[in-house]
């Protein structure tokens, strides 16, 4: 029967609330007839989650869904459709470069996904929905099924809100993702439990800045939100990203020492050292508030690894702004840092910026900044040799690490995440996904670990 069924390839752009959107979408294919396949050549339907935040992102969406314009030797061409962040910003524009798209879909258009689905069965085409939504969490999981990507079954992505208001004036996120909204308290713990009961053991809570949660009309906090996730049965790990210094509040930091579900980890997006930079950003920090909340966050929780983001070569960044960068990951040592040089936006305040910078000063200082970073992120690694930590396992290895070993026959090389975000590899004929195995470091790589089971797991 299902060999009957017609197909979808959903392809994912971008972040993390992109891929819990993904699951969205392929949830409501899977409501709507479609079985999913690996393979975008075989596909009746083709969908693209695009995402607008860099150039270079957007570019890569024209030209997935470039592929499809034409008849393909086995028949039609597959229906096309362009979602999410680029849709949602090109509106009618995407046609120019894509006039074979059947629909574009706007961020906040998921609710109406399967009217225009129904409508393209009727022969319809060229639609383009990038209007608003009174219920932006319309088409979340109580309609649609909430485990259709093929991926990590222990560890899931749930979105708790959308949208932003903070407006860095390099980001194109407020005028594709609209105003900050918070999901319902009970319908976010009510899809933890039904991922739980699944055999999900690693929550990951998403927005673009999730510390302003204000759920059930502003009654619920985000650290009252992660007590309530916290005593889902099952879930053993809270994490969540992304957070906003300006909004990381004394509550959220108690919450984090408290529970212990949470992770050992946050994610906290600097983006530049320097205050004049920061400012024409529009950050709404300067440096010494994101140092003050460093310095409470690590009283608080004296472990706890730390990454960040940051932006190189924002216009009008000179040398001095970038060294005080340099000095920043120099006196806060992050576990890791996710670096870009600056990429104009349209829309964005940024991008009329007078003083942008060349190409070739982006580049030097961002491969600068990197070398740096790695020698930092590789002591932090070292400094684990000797320790034991928990590790939650994923999967099997993608290939052999120094130091395995086939004792027997069942001997495999798996990998897990410790609740600082490190990924340890270990050999063992005994450890499945989903469990949480305790392993002694013995060796650090630049971006991994190697552990040795503890004899007592
Ligand atoms: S906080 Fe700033 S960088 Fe983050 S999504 Fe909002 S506008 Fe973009």
């Amino acid at each position: 029967m299902s060999q009957d069924k017609p197909k979808a390839y959903v392809n994912t752009i971008g972040c993390q609330m992109n891929v819990y959107d993904s699951q969205i979408l392929a949830g409501l294919l899977q409501n709507a007839g479609y079985e999913q396949t690996h393979d975008p050549d075989l596909a009746d339907l083709v969908l693209c989650n695009t995402c607008a935040i860099r150039h270079k992102a957007q570019e890569k969406a024209y030209s997935f869904l470039g592929r499809f314009a034409g008849t393909r030797i086995k028949g039609d061409r597959p229906l096309t459709i362009m979602a999410g962040c680029v849709a949602q910003k090109e509106k009618e524009k995407a046609f120019i470069r894509l006039p074979h798209l059947d629909l574009v879909l706007g961020t906040q258009a998921f609710g109406r996904f399967e009217t225009h689905l129904n409508a393209l069965a009727a022969g319809e085409t060229r639609i383009v929905d990038t209007g608003p939504s009174e219920n932006i969490f319309e088409g979340f999981p109580k309609d649609a099924p909430i485990n259709p990507l093929p991926g990590k079954q222990v560890s899931r992505f749930v979105t708790i809100m959308q949208g932003c208001e903070n407006f860095c004036t390099y980001c194109v996120v407020p005028y594709v993702r609209g105003k900050e909204k918070s999901r319902d308290p009970f319908a976010i713990v009510e899809e933890i439990k039904g991922l739980a009961a699944s055999g999900v053991r690693e929550i990951t809570l998403l927005g673009q800045n999730v510390n302003s949660y204000a759920g059930n009309n502003g009654k619920v906090c985000f650290a009252d939100l992660l007590h309530l996730v916290s005593r889902v049965d099952g879930i053993e790990r809270i994490r969540f990203a992304t957070s906003h210094p300006k909004d990381l509040s004394q509550d959220l930091i108690q919450a984090m020492k408290d529970i212990g579900k949470v992770c050992n980890h946050l994610h906290l997006p600097v983006q530049s050292g320097s205050d004049e930079v920061l400012k024409r950003m529009n950050r709404k920090y300067d440096r010494d508030t994101y140092f003050t909340r460093i310095s409470a966050l690590r009283q608080a929780c004296p472990d706890i690894a730390l990454s960040t983001d940051i932006i190189v070569g924002f216009p009008g960044e000179s040398v001095s702004d970038f060294q005080q960068t340099m000095n920043l990951l120099e006196t806060v040592e992050f576990d890791a840092v996710f670096a870009f040089s600056y990429s104009a936006r349209s829309f964005t305040p940024a991008a009329k910026f007078s003083d942008q910078l060349d190409e070739q000063t982006k580049r030097d200082r961002l491969n600068e900044l990197l070398d740096f970073q790695e020698k930092i992120t590789e002591k932090k690694n070292k400094a684990f040799v000797g320790k034991k930590v928990t590790v939650l396992v994923e999967g099997d290895s993608p290939k052999p690490r120094d130091g395995f070993v086939k004792k027997n026959k069942n001997t495999r090389q798996m990998f897990g995440r410790s609740d600082a975000n490190k990924i340890v590899h270990f050999a063992t004929d005994k450890a499945a996904i989903g469990d949480l195995v305790t392993l002694e470091i013995i060796n650090a790589y630049p971006h991994s670990l190697w552990g040795e089971v503890c004899e007592s797991d």
